[in-house]
């Protein structure tokens, strides 16, 4: 007979996989022999109902899951940890008054992988607004509402090649891309106009929490940060100013407060850096959340938002960025961190000391060296003798450390 607690103890323990997520409590249940005690499950039965290959406890105990080596990896990640918390440099972000309040040396970083497989390390229970780290949801978001057309109607794909706060628009006079400030602020001006304030802000919220698997995933809102960024947010304003009078939001120019309060509201979103990894997860599957099983954005869109991520995610870093770590990201000014591995999982550091470009610098750090220990570029299949860990679900090959 088998333990059924000792199976849960396996897979939460060994692959990081929560035993009470809706798939594996099913897959569970069904193994429980009813004739007996509920706790156990009989050899036989339990080999006849492993023969399915769909079954979420048959793929995690053959290796086919996106990191079968788990407890090896969630080390590396550990003892890099420990390496980059010795880095000090950087400052707080020094124009929103209450996020000089914050303790600098906090430092957490957590993941989620295409299979669900969970990781979190460092000061997990706290919390931080998600600043910049919203805009790829926004503009996720503005896809799924009113489609690729209308968007880039609206905001262009390029670069900046300027500060996430540039007072620059392109050629075209549109926002460069959806990441920078003037992009994430159009993108407010077209999502949902008309709902009232609080539907608006309650409606991506719960969006937010959806990608991130539902209600176990934690979204809050940060109220000192949003008045202290809106009472100082003269930048902001007068980007919205400024693209008003280049007819951004059309003839009519909009209601221009309404934009910035949304755009602020978004920012001070706050998450762990657990409940932002779920949602860099979904990101990574091509849209299918890992943790509910839900498909819940479409699959083109997340493409789109990964090559708007990997090119002008980072700002004015980006170049520097795709060199060093290959990953589509984005970055906040509280000094979260995200990233996304396609096809294998979404990676959150957050550290608030920022680096010139309002980059975390730890956060930056610990993304370099996971990168290359692990060859998660995306260019890093072309370097010979380096193979990105559990290409495929099918090929399984233990997690390869390449440290050259
Ligand atoms: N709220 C910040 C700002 O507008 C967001 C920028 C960021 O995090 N990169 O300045």
């Amino acid at each position: 007979v088998l333990e059924i607690d000792a199976l849960c103890d396996i897979l939460e323990d060994q692959l990081g996989l929560d035993p009470t997520r809706p798939d594996i409590s099913r897959a569970l249940a069904m193994l429980v022999d009813e004739s007996s005690n509920s706790k156990h499950c009989d050899y036989d039965h339990f080999v006849r109902m492993m023969v399915d290959a769909s079954n979420p406890i048959q793929r995690a105990l053959t290796g086919k899951i996106a990191i079968p080596d788990f407890v090896d990896f969630c080390k590396e990640v550990v003892r890099i940890f420990h390496d980059v918390k010795k880095i000090t440099d950087g400052e707080l972000c020094n124009y929103i008054p209450e996020l000089q309040k914050t303790s600098q040396d906090s430092f957490s970083v957590a993941l989620c992988t295409i299979d669900g497989q969970q990781f979190a390390f460092g000061d997990t229970k706290h919390e931080f607004a998600m600043q910049g780290c919203v805009a790829p949801f926004l503009y996720l978001a503005a896809l799924e509402e009113y489609g690729i057309a209308a968007v880039h109607k609206m905001i262009g794909r390029e670069p900046s090649g300027g500060s996430f706060d540039a007072v620059r628009l392109n050629a075209y006079d549109k926002p460069h891309n959806p990441m920078v400030n003037t992009g994430a602020i159009t993108l407010c001006s077209m999502l949902h106009p008309e709902m009232d304030a609080a539907d608006r802000f309650g409606w991506m919220a719960s969006f937010l929490q959806d990608i991130g698997g539902g209600k176990n995933c934690r979204v809050g809102f940060n109220q000192p940060v949003y008045l202290s960024e809106k009472e100082s947010g003269d930048q902001n304003f007068a980007l919205a100013y400024y693209m008003k009078g280049k007819g951004v939001f059309g003839s009519q120019g909009g209601n221009l407060e309404q934009f910035v309060d949304l755009y602020f509201q978004l920012c001070a979103t706050s998450v762990t850096c657990s409940s932002l990894a779920s949602m860099a997860a979904t990101l990574a599957s091509g849209g299918r959340c890992p943790l509910s099983g839900k498909q819940k954005l479409k699959t083109v869109h997340v493409k789109n938002c990964l090559s708007g991520m990997y090119s002008c995610g980072m700002f004015d870093y980006s170049g520097a960025w795709a060199f060093n770590v290959g990953l589509p990201a984005k970055s906040g000014v509280s000094g979260a961190l995200m990233i996304i591995v396609p096809n294998l999982m979404g990676l959150v550091v957050y550290s608030p000391r920022l680096n010139r470009y309002g980059h975390s610098v730890r956060g930056i750090e610990f993304c370099k060296r996971l990168s290359k220990k692990f060859s998660l570029s995306v260019f890093d299949q072309i370097v010979a003798g380096t193979s990105r860990m559990s290409k495929s679900k099918e090929h399984t090959p233990s997690a390869k450390n390449t440290t050259t």
